[in-house]
């Protein structure tokens, strides 16, 4: 559950200067209804321990805290701790807000569900809890992600949704959104919008944060029952931010406790072919938040580049940009090539294939390590499993399969 004395956001779903509602006026009652009824059911012991029942029985939490000796060894310093997020139902942390929300869309009374996916991971997390809840389950996907994503399309349909695909714009994750967002518009009567990430307008970057939240609130008490103290250093991906921010928040009153999330860098920051919102972006207003974005001069969003699919995306949530304005986190970027020898290297010392985007999170790490003594903690959130990769990791290591 989220740290206690940060009251963030505000009431107006701001985090400083970032986040807010910019929408339709056509969506704010169905904003306000969404709020309202998150913060009854927050409120609620029964839904809370619902939540947490289905955590345990079905997603199979707590997820493991592995301390990783051969990493920690190879990397030469600090010692490395894995939150294994990639154990999770699914294979990887998006779970924990698919289902979370799909309780409350449940509790609402909202029996149709639209979903938007980019490589469609967050559409499977989608589809299953749809699935386990009987909710009917839309999912909202562009057509260049369909071609390149066939394995997750086909897992969607078996687990009984629907995948809709989008022609227009890039015909990828951000044209996905809109069309979500179109649809939600339209038919805000009976149908729930499920956001995958920590973006999108107030109130979904904090609920999706609380949900994922879990992540750090597990490591805070796993590290505490086996080092009786706090880590030194969190360490995760940032794509929309969810899997990092669910590690980060709980921590966020413990200002001795490192944040660093960590970007794609893609081809490399001067190639241009990058995802590095917080990196290098700048201010503007995208799917309804105010936050850091990857933009042109003209406040036209920039083509997106990422090894890995769930980085792949010109924003970042809100919270994300608040932490970095006000140096509560530090960002840094780690590009394709970087990731591969992550990836790699957790292969060969721990016996663990990681996503790729995790990849990101154990390259860094394994840096940071190096200058650091045994004494010193690392966290880092192992936010999938690399079963999903195979076939780019294959392809970029020049292996027919
Ligand atoms: C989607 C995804 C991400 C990126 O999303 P966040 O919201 O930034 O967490 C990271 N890792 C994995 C395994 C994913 O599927």
């Amino acid at each position: 559950m989220p740290a206690k004395n940060i009251k963030l956001p505000n009431e107006r779903g701001y985090f400083g200067q970032f986040g807010g509602k910019f929408v339709p006026e056509t969506l704010m009652p169905a904003l306000a209804e969404l709020e309202q009824a998150y913060r009854e059911a927050q409120a609620e012991p029964e839904f809370q321990q619902e939540f947490l029942r289905l955590c345990r029985d079905y997603i199979g939490r707590p997820t493991p805290l592995y301390p990783a000796p051969r990493l920690s060894a190879r990397s030469g310093g600090a010692t490395i701790l894995l939150k294994r997020e990639d154990l999770a139902h699914t294979g990887a942390h998006k779970i924990n807000n698919a289902l979370g929300q799909g309780l409350l869309a449940k509790r609402m009374g909202k029996s149709r569900i639209i979903a938007e996916t980019g490589a469609g991971q967050h559409g499977v997390a989608a589809a299953t809890a749809c699935a386990m809840l009987d909710l009917e389950c839309i999912v909202y996907m562009g057509e260049e992600d369909i071609r390149r994503q066939s394995s997750n399309v086909f897992r969607m349909k078996l687990l009984g949704a629907e995948v809709r695909p989008v022609g227009s714009g890039s015909r990828t994750l951000k044209d996905a959104i809109n069309e979500a967002i179109r649809d939600w518009v339209t038919n805000v009567e009976d149908t729930y919008y499920l956001l995958g990430s920590v973006v999108g307008p107030h109130p979904y970057p904090m609920i999706a944060r609380d949900f994922q939240a879990i992540i750090g609130g597990e490591t805070k008490e796993q590290v505490a029952a086996t080092y009786h103290r706090l880590p030194d250093y969190l360490v995760a991906c940032v794509g929309g931010g969810s899997n990092a921010i669910g590690l980060f928040h709980p921590f966020f009153d413990d200002k001795e406790v490192k944040f660093i999330g960590v970007e794609a860098a893609g081809q490399g920051l001067k190639t241009g072919h990058h995802s590095a919102s917080l990196v290098t972006g700048r201010t503007g207003v995208l799917h309804g938040t105010r936050s850091q974005l990857l933009q042109d001069s003209d406040g036209q969003i920039l083509e997106t580049h990422s090894l890995a699919p769930g980085l792949d995306y010109p924003g970042v949530g809100p919270e994300h940009s608040y932490y970095q304005e006000t140096g509560r986190a530090s960002y840094v970027a780690v590009t394709d090539e970087q990731a591969l020898e992550g990836f790699q290297l957790l292969c060969h010392t721990e016996g663990i294939i990681p996503a790729l985007e995790s990849a990101h999170a154990i390259y860094y790490a394994a840096q940071l390590a190096a200058g650091l003594t045994p004494e010193q903690l690392i966290v880092v959130n192992l936010s999938g499993r690399g079963d999903k990769d195979l076939d780019i990791v294959a392809k970029r290591i020049g292996v027919e399969l």
